[in-house]
């Protein structure tokens, strides 16, 4: 059953294969947007655009590494083609490695800087065109770019420089990027999550997170996450939630 909100909009998820992309590609779609979702993995995005289609929704399947610039460029290019316009982009791929830099694999600093960074930042590039064009001639008369960076893009801490070197950058070109276009109605927009339930937290980063914690909180689910992008992508067009940091209840530390 749809919602009111995004009919006649469409919106590109990156990452939509599973976590936060995956619950956001599917609130997106309730709420009446055609979705397109982006990742490698393309059984499980068929799965969800299958599952979306199920409910009523429209999702197109976009296989595509962000981190190739041409395949980012690519990937916009073809959902504008499929589906006509692009109303949202919600940059959510992301990689989390952690461990202290002194061992640090160069490997797991490249990944994080060319996925959380870099492919953000390309699909960003690619996207603005259509975003800045959908504010002047679209249903809503403004647009969204959704950069899903985290709580470590405000906090650092140890074990985590890389990774917190990448989102706070995010959180960086957000904020210049939203001073560029907001005359032109484009919400340039942040999510700071917290812990959330997802396959982010591999075995490894479960078992430094508990010895440097001890933390046994109930953490977010992608779904609350996806709910909030909602939020912020469903306001009037003269209200912008620059900036939403979603921590669950009972996380203490940083
Ligand atoms: P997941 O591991 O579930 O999702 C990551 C997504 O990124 C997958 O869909 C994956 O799909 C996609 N992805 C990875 N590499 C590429 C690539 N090269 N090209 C295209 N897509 C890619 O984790 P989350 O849902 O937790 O993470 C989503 C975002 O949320 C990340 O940016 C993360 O930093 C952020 N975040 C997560 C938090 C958490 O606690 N979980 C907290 C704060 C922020 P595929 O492998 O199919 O390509």
């Amino acid at each position: 059953m749809m919602s009111a909100g995004l009919q006649g909009t469409v919106a590109l998820v990156t990452g939509a294969s599973s976590g936060i992309g995956e619950a956001t590609a599917t609130a997106l779609a309730a709420r009446g947007a055609a979705v397109a979702c982006v990742a490698r993995r393309k059984d499980r995005l068929e799965a969800l655009a299958g599952r979306i289609a199920a409910e009523g929704g429209d999702a197109r399947v976009v296989v595509a590494d962000v981190t190739d610039s041409d395949q980012a460029h690519e990937a916009v290019e073809q959902a504008v083609r499929a589906l006509g316009r692009l109303d949202i982009l919600v940059n959510n791929a992301g990689a989390l490695r952690r461990g202290p830099f002194l061992d640090g694999p160069v490997s797991d600093w490249e990944l994080m800087v060319r996925l959380n960074l870099l492919g953000s930042l390309y699909c960003a590039h690619a996207a603005l065109p259509h975003l800045l064009r959908a504010a002047q001639d679209g249903p809503r008369e403004v647009a969204d770019l959704v950069n899903v960076s985290s709580l470590s893009g405000r906090t650092v801490r140890k074990n985590s420089a890389v990774y917190n070197a990448t989102k706070h950058a995010m959180n960086a070109y957000t904020e210049s990027v939203r001073q560029e276009v907001a005359g032109r109605r484009v919400r340039v927009s942040l999510v700071e999550p917290a812990s959330v339930d997802t396959e982010l937290f591999t075995p490894e980063v479960r078992r430094m997170n508990m010895a440097e914690t001890g933390a046994t909180y109930r953490r977010l689910s992608a779904e609350d996450v996806a709910d909030a992008i909602g939020y912020m992508v469903t306001r009037p067009r003269h209200v912008a939630i620059s900036d939403l940091l979603v921590r669950p209840t009972e996380q203490e530390q940083r």
